[in-house]
């Protein structure tokens, strides 16, 4: 074969670093509303407002009444590894927020155009900071933050083409959302697709949140779950193993307050429904998982959505036990004779 050339030793300039990054969190229209969500949520927005254009690849606004961002922090806000979430290794073990790695709204803005509007609080009037030209000007609004996406790997057009019919991308635009309004009852959420109001999740308690996310129907084919042992805490639902589906697109895991995916906890539901459930029928379920934060690790993917516990075992037991009793409450209450 050829004798390879060896090219010398580059620093990569930032813009590419951006982009490279920009891979491993924004693959989709659907990861973009999940960062600008998760930031709304960390500003303690009450009500947040998502607003697409085709299905979000020419356009996504997320509007928050959150804190805002004050005009001097503006243009840091846009830097990666640039956050007010944490300032050191103890605080990210401990971490709260759904953000820390300053790294989201860089991501976005070097594969799309980008514009962060914020007014704090106590500030005369809002600020536009336009991410390419990097213009800053006075703006209309109040409190909180509202982040403009455009035009979604304009620059990147390999990238451009993996996205799905607009269709599609919406879909998961919404159901990014979805899994957020799920976890955060007391958040009013709304979502808007050119221009028409497609879902809208007003604030709630816990139960009728899920009711109206989820439906009636599920609410009625499941059980509550619920269990506490030391530092872990366990509740939700459990559908019943006739609410089962031959998708697996009603399962929804959080960990402290984070969607997850997680095959150790998955495996644990996936055992307490062995011996009612059978071929590929899956069941359906939301579960919350609060445990202490020193016993989980958050910072093992870029977007968050995988974790590691210190206690594997530990954690799938308490799932698989938690989701078993609540089936199995529901079989003895259902076969119990009338008046027990
Ligand atoms: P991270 O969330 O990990 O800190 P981001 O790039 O998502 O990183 O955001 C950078 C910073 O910009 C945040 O730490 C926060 O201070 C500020 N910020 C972003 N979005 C908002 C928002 N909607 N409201 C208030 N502040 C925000
Ligand atoms: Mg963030």
């Amino acid at each position: 074969g050829a004798v390879p050339q060896r090219r010398s030793i580059r620093e990569l300039p930032d813009e590419l670093i951006s982009q490279i990054a920009a891979g491993e969190v924004v693959e989709r229209p659907a990861s973009v509303v999940r960062e600008l969500v998760d930031n709304a949520l960390d500003a303690g927005a009450s009500q947040i407002q998502v607003k697409l254009m085709a299905g979000g690849v020419r356009a996504i606004a997320v509007e928050d009444d959150g804190l805002g961002i004050p005009l001097e922090e503006l243009p840091l806000a846009l830097k990666r590894h640039a956050t007010s979430k944490i300032r050191s290794l103890d605080e990210l073990e401990s971490v709260h927020t759904m953000g820390f790695r300053g790294e989201a709204l860089a991501a976005i803005s070097s594969v799309a155009e980008m514009a962060v509007s914020s007014r704090f609080e106590g500030a005369l009037h809002a600020h536009r900071l336009d991410a390419r030209s990097g213009e800053l000007q006075p703006a209309a609004r109040s409190r909180g933050t509202s982040v403009e996406v455009r035009e979604l790997f304009f620059s990147t057009p390999a990238r451009r083409k993996f996205l799905k019919t607009d269709a599609t991308e919406l879909a998961h635009c919404v159901e990014s959302v979805r899994r957020h309004a799920l976890a955060r009852p007391d958040v009013g959420f709304t979502v808007w697709h050119e221009g028409k109001l497609v879902e809208q999740w007003r604030q709630a308690n816990s139960d009728t949140r899920l009711k109206d996310v989820l439906g009636d129907a599920f609410m009625a084919e499941s059980r509550p779950v619920y269990a506490e042992s030391g530092p872990l805490r366990i509740y939700g639902r459990a559908g019943l193993p006739e609410a089962a589906r031959s998708r697996a697109d009603m399962q929804y895991v959080y960990v402290n307050g984070r969607y997850v995916r997680d095959k150790l906890i998955a495996h644990g539901i996936r055992a307490a429904y062995e011996d009612v459930l059978h071929g590929h029928r899956q069941p359906c379920y939301v579960l919350f998982i609060e445990i202490a934060p020193d016993r989980v690790d958050v910072n093992v993917h870029p977007t968050k959505i995988e974790v590691r516990f210190r206690d594997g075992r530990e954690v799938h037991q308490k799932v698989r036990y938690a989701v078993q009793d609540a089936l199995a409450l529901s079989r003895s209450r259902e076969t119990a004779p009338a008046g027990v």
